[in-house]
């Protein structure tokens, strides 16, 4: 299909998970897809699939090389913002560091490069954001997830501001709130319990549908939010969940 087709669409964390699911999505409808990555061997496996995949090492944390990235990619069409950590714990297990290392990478990683790209969307008159956000902090409570909640409720407070700021001059800035799904970071995760085989079920039956979500169906929505076919959203949050919010 071609529903991104003559799109540039520049996508964070693209090697791995919802990232490089979304990047593969995006490119299989047409767009041209800047990958961008800090893992340049994920990158290089990434784009070795399809010639619309163009990969770039830059690291997330860094804004002057965030900055020169920009500025040497010029105009986009679409930003995908999905690069984000997961901390778990309470705000007393949260030292400093771990609090100023959620909020680099899950937010101020996205105002920097959004910061760096819009100006270039305003000028050819459309642009469309899409931020990573989670039902974590946002629709739901999950425990022990102080830090990263935080971090992606302020992600939707950025992309309201930006939606309403910009919406008369044709950008679209709305956030996805995806609840658990099946990535390497999530196995990551699960190896850390004592049994990961046991963490798995117990991250499964507290899902309504008693599954986790796939990264493919979060990538059927991202394709859905960088499409013209979406014309008419801006400034939601977009939850992909399996119902787990919804009680
Ligand atoms: P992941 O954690 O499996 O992959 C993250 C990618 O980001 C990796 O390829 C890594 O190399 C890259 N990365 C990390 N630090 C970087 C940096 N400084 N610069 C450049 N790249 C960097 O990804 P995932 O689990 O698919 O999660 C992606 C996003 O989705 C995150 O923002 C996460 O918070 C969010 N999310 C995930 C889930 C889930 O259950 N997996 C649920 C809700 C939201």
């Amino acid at each position: 299909m071609s529903r991104l087709k003559g799109k540039r669409i520049v996508i964070t964390a693209a090697a791995a998970g919802i990232g490089r699911a979304s990047a593969l999505a995006c490119a299989d409808e047409g767009a041209r897809v800047h990958a961008v990555d800090i893992d340049e061997e994920g990158l290089a496996r990434l784009c070795e699939s399809n010639d619309a995949l163009i990969p770039h090492k830059v690291d997330l944390l860094c804004a002057a090389d965030v900055r020169a990235f920009a500025s040497r990619l010029g105009p986009v069409d679409v930003l995908f913002n999905c690069a984000g950590f997961v901390h778990n714990g309470t705000i007393l297990d949260c030292e400093d560091d771990d609090w100023a290392f959620a909020f680099n990478l899950n937010v101020t990683s996205m105002f920097v490069l959004i910061k760096a790209l819009l100006p270039g969307m305003i000028g050819q008159g459309r642009g469309n954001i899409i931020n990573m956000s989670s039902v974590a902090g946002v629709s739901t409570a999950a425990r022990s997830r102080f830090a990263y909640s935080a971090s992606k409720a302020a992600v939707v407070g950025m992309t309201k501001s930006i939606a309403s700021d910009f919406v008369t001059q044709g950008i679209r800035c709305n956030a996805v709130s995806p609840g658990t799904v099946d990535t390497p970071s999530l196995q990551d995760r699960l190896n850390a319990f004592p049994d990961p085989k046991q963490a798995r079920r117990e991250f499964e039956d507290r899902q309504p549908m008693g599954r986790l979500g796939r990264a493919e169906e979060v990538a059927a929505l991202i394709v859905y939010l960088a499409s013209d076919e979406s014309a008419y959203t801006t400034g939601q949050v977009h939850v992909i969940d399996g119902g787990w919010s919804n009680g």
